[in-house]
C-alpha cells in the first residue's frame, strides 16, 4: 500500500481539464468565470503524479468538456502508463468521430461516460442548447458499442426530460446497453436558477416508477444519493448511494488547480495545489486537506431532518445529496409524507 494512502480516505478523483464546452446545458453547475481556460499538459501530468503519490488510482477527466483539450490523448497515455485508471465524463460530441474513440481506447482510457439527456433531438437539445448535439451524442454511444468498449450513458433527470425516462430506458435497451445510469438535477451551489430542478417529492415518484420499469432487461443506477425513505421501491433502498463528501472519499481538481470537495462546488475552493510554478507535494496536500477541508466536512454531519436522528439508514444515507437541502426542507417533507413517518427509527 502507498504510504500516504493510509492518511486519507480519498479513492476517487475528478480533474477538470478545460473550462471550454461545446454544449450550454441549462442546468450546468460549472463556473463560467474561468472562461475558456485550460490546464497545460505539463500541469495536468503533475496533478496525475500528485494523485498517484497520494495513492489515488482513479481519475475521471471532466470539464467543461474534456475532449476539447488538445492534449487529451497524451494525458490519457501518460496516466495509464503510470497505472492510473482514467475515465472521461463527456457530452460525447467529439466521439461522433469513430477514429477519436479508437485513439482514446488505444491510449488506455478505462471507461467513458456519455451524457444523453433525451431520446429525441428536441428534448436533448432543449437541455444542451446546441443543435446537432443529439446526433453527435447518439453516434458516440453507437461508436463505442461498435468497438465493444464499455460505455455508460448518463441522463440527468430534470424538468425537461421527466416524461422521457421510460423512452430512455427503451432506447438504451435497443442499443444493447446493460446499464442505465441516472443523475438528479440538483440545486446549484452558486444559487443559479435553471428551472430544471424537480421537487424531491416529484423525484421520489419518478424513481419509484422507474425502478420497476423493465428490471429484467437493464440494470438501473441512480448515482446522485437520494433519501431511500422517500422512495417506496425496496430495490431503490438497497441501491441508494452516499454523498462522498462526508468522509472525504473524493476530490476534484479544477482547471486552475483549485481543490473542490465535489465537482458541483466550482468556485468554492478549499485550497490550491499550484504554488507559483510548482505543484504542492502529497504531504502538503494532506496538511491542507485536513486544515481547510476538515471543518467543511464536519459541517456536513448536521441532520437534515429530525427523522434522520434515529434512522437505521443514517450511516448509509446521510440524508442524500445535501445540495437538495440548500433549497428544500427535508423535515417538512417527512412531516407530510407517510414514508417519512415510517422511516423514523423503524427500519428493519
Ligand atoms: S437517514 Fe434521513 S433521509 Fe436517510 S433514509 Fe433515514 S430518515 Fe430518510
Ligand atoms: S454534494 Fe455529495 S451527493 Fe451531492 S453531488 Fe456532490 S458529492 Fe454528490
Amino acid at each position: 500500500m502507498n504510504r500516504l494512502s493510509s492518511c486519507h480516505n480519498i479513492d476517487q478523483s475528478w480533474l477538470a481539464l478545460t473550462a471550454r464546452c461545446n454544449c450550454h446545458c441549462v442546468y450546468c453547475y460549472y463556473s463560467h468565470s474561468l472562461g475558456t481556460r485550460s490546464m497545460s499538459l505539463q500541469a495536468a501530468q503533475s496533478v496525475i503524479d500528485l494523485l498517484l503519490e497520494l495513492g489515488i488510482e482513479h481519475c475521471a477527466l471532466v470539464g467543461g468538456e474534456p475532449t476539447l483539450h488538445p492534449d487529451l490523448l497524451p494525458l490519457i497515455r501518460y496516466s495509464s502508463q503510470k497505472g492510473m485508471k482514467v475515465s472521461i465524463v463527456t457530452n460525447g460530441r467529439r466521439f461522433a468521430d469513430l477514429r477519436l474513440c479508437e485513439e482514446a481506447i488505444e491510449a488506455g482510457v478505462d471507461r467513458v461516460s456519455i451524457s444523453i439527456e433525451g431520446t429525441t433531438p428536441s428534448i436533448h437539445e432543449k437541455i444542451t442548447q446546441q443543435s446537432g448535439s443529439y446526433r453527435d451524442t447518439s453516434s458516440a454511444l453507437r461508436n463505442f458499442l461498435s468497438l465493444g468498449f464499455h460505455v455508460d450513458a448518463i441522463t440527468t433527470i430534470c424538468t425537461s426530460n421527466q416524461y422521457n425516462l421510460y423512452a430512455m430506458v427503451d432506447y438504451l435497451i435497443d442499443l444493447g446497453m446493460k446499464d442505465a445510469v441516472f443523475n438528479l438535477c440538483t440545486p446549484s451551489v452558486a444559487g443559479l436558477q435553471s428551472g430544471e430542478v424537480l421537487e424531491p417529492e416529484a423525484i421520489a415518484e419518478i424513481l419509484d416508477r422507474l425502478m420497476s420499469y423493465r428490471p429484467n432487461d437493464i440494470r438501473l443506477t441512480v448515482v446522485t444519493p437520494f433519501p431511500p425513505c422517500l422512495v417506496e421501491s425496496a430495490g431503490f433502498r438497497e441501491r441508494a448511494g452516499t454523498c462522498q463528501m462526508h468522509h472525504g472519499n473524493g476530490v476534484t481538481i479544477d482547471v486552475d488547480g483549485s481543490v473542490l470537495p465535489c465537482t458541483h462546488f466550482s468556485q468554492a475552493s478549499l485550497f490550491n495545489i499550484f504554488d507559483e510554478d510548482r505543484t504542492i507535494s502529497g504531504r502538503e496536500f494532506l496538511r491542507q486537506w485536513e486544515l481547510n477541508g476538515g471543518n467543511f466536512r464536519d459541517s456536513l454531519w448536521a441532520y437534515p431532518s429530525e427523522k434522520c436522528i434515529d434512522c437505521d439508514l443514517w450511516f448509509r444515507c446521510y440524508g442524500g445529496c445535501p445540495l437538495f437541502w440548500t433549497e428544500y426542507d427535508l423535515n417538512a417533507i417527512h412531516q407530510k409524507t407517510k414514508s417519512g413517518q415510517q422511516s423514523h427509527g423503524s427500519d428493519d
